[in-house]
């Protein structure tokens, strides 16, 4: 298989048919703008699994994704998509960073659903942007902006419904977005990328154990559990956890 790129938690292949791409879940862990690492066998499978069923569901709803099928324990089917250079933060309860710049409580649950465009490059370690910024930098035109705002709101409502099924506490998020080409000239905005515990702050309603990476960036321990217990609670039929040939 062709190579197309490497990132921290992912690699992408040149897909069977023009316009798709193979998502390849690696078990490599970062944190801090990768100054933290390590590899946790079985992690990838664990996303590609959760992240699989979490687009699968979203067919539930008319937000459009690049999710295809789930190809193997490791990989997906994508639609080929331009990813456009912003991370959009979604937060309903503070936590990580927030607390840090504005020195809110961790746990406290904000007035609002708060979304924020953070710049994806990791050499500037992804600052916070305002839309003035991201129209400066012509990073996204107004109606992709609007696109992705009103998106991250509908995945916000279905992700919140879909883990409080399973005694999940949806914290917060980040989720991207990427161009699709299609005929005409035109370009549709649809959702990219993955939603799995390595993106999601997840906490357990009753207990408030966090399930997220969170036990990796703070050295709790147990992700692999957490990550797993989380598909349990999706009913998802598991492999055998190896490691990466
Ligand atoms: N997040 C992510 N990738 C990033 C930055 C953040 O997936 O590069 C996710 C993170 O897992 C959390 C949410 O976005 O669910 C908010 O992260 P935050 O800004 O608090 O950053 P962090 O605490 O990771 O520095």
């Amino acid at each position: 298989m062709k190579l197309l790129y490497e990132g921290k938690a992912k690699k992408l292949f040149a897909g069977p048919d023009t316009g798709t791409v193979i998502q390849y879940f690696k078990d490599d862990a970062t944190a801090f703008n990768a100054q933290k690492k390590d590899t946790l066998i079985g992690k990838g499978i664990l996303n590609n699994y959760i992240s699989s069923c979490i687009f699968e569901a979203l067919n539930q709803t008319d937000i459009p994704h690049h999710f295809i099928r789930q190809l193997s324990d490791r990989e997906q089917l994508v639609k080929e998509v331009q990813i456009i250079p912003i991370e959009v933060i979604v937060r309903k309860v503070a936590a990580g960073s927030i607390c840090k710049r504005l020195g809110l409580k961790e746990g406290e649950p904000l007035a609002n659903t708060l979304i924020e465009f953070c710049l994806k490059d990791d050499s500037l370690g992804d600052p916070i942007i305002s839309r003035e910024h991201i129209e400066v930098m012509q990073l996204a035109d107004e109606f992709e902006m609007d696109a992705m705002t009103s998106m991250a709101y509908r995945v916000t409502d279905f992700l919140t419904g879909l883990f409080s099924m399973m005694q999940i506490q949806l914290i917060d998020f980040k989720i991207e977005f990427g161009r699709l080409n299609s005929v005409g000239g035109f370009h549709e905005v649809i959702l990219a990328d993955e939603i799995s515990p390595d993106n999601c702050r997840l906490w357990d309603m009753k207990t408030n154990e966090k399930l997220d990476k969170d036990r990796f960036r703070r050295d709790l321990g147990g992700l692999i559990e957490s990550y797993t217990d989380i598909a349990n609670r999706m009913s998802l039929k598991l492999p055998e956890l190896k490691a990466e040939l």
